[in-house]
């Protein structure tokens, strides 16, 4: 009996789709977001794809978290050795996600990196107290831009006035995306996701009910604000 074998040095990749440069393996996307994969490999192997969330990533210190939907999640690779169509949407919390794939014998990982690009950290000054950073989220003082600036601006204006800081509550985590104060991966917080939502501390100001909370959104150029009680 002759065996003809095929041997090559990989049985099968997960691979990129899209616009993204095509040697990277991380594709990045917002929250909520798709990102494409396409899976090469031997015509009649059967290939499965995983999801696990990157532990500490998007600006969350604490463990578990979502992974998104990923379909398909396996298959028989068809005669044109090319599976088109694998689609990942991520979670509405950012953060990197490990698409762990098995094509025959071969495994490796690609990832999706959720995250809402650009946002800049609060600057420190004597003129802002920043309220509300804890060990699960450490880095939740990012803004736009323009959100950054504007409450930069409005705390001198406070500064001059009341000769004490503003207190700033969260604006956005560093990667912006679903903001789970309270670490369960889930709301409070519905906004607080693209950088343009930030909680003012009123409770030393001159307002008579004790706790109130001060909503400010900066959108399109135009500072808009709401007090709310009894939080
Ligand atoms: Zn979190």
């Amino acid at each position: 009996m002759i065996l003809i074998g095929m041997c090559s040095a990989e049985e099968g990749k997960l691979l990129n789709k899209g616009v993204f440069p095509k040697f990277t393996l991380t594709q990045p996307t917002v929250p909520e977001g798709t990102t494409k994969w396409v899976v090469r490999g031997t015509p009649g192997l059967h290939w499965s794809c995983e999801l696990k969330r990157v532990p500490n990533t998007g600006g969350h210190k604490h463990a578990g978290g979502p992974t998104g939907k990923l379909s398909p999640k396996s298959g028989t690779i068809p005669s044109s050795g090319v599976v088109t169509g694998i689609k990942h949407k991520t979670p509405a919390v950012a953060g990197d996600i490990e698409l762990k794939y098995k094509i025959g014998t071969t495994s490796g990982s690609v990832y999706s990196r959720a995250m809402i690009a650009g946002l800049v950290e609060l600057p420190v000054t004597s003129a802002i107290e920043r309220v509300g950073i804890t060990k699960t989220h450490p880095q939740s003082h990012y803004g736009t831009q323009a959100m950054t600036a504007a409450i930069v601006s409005l705390a001198e204006k406070y500064y001059k006035k009341f000769s004490k800081p503003l207190g700033v509550n969260d604006i956005s985590l560093i990667w912006g995306g679903l903001f789970d104060h309270k670490a369960t991966w889930a709301a409070p917080h519905a906004t607080h996701r693209m950088g343009v939502d930030a909680d003012i501390r009123t409770k030393d100001m001159a307002l008579s009910t004790g706790h109130c909370n001060a909503w400010l959104s900066f959108s399109a150029g135009v500072m808009k604000s709401n007090v709310c009680r009894g939080r």
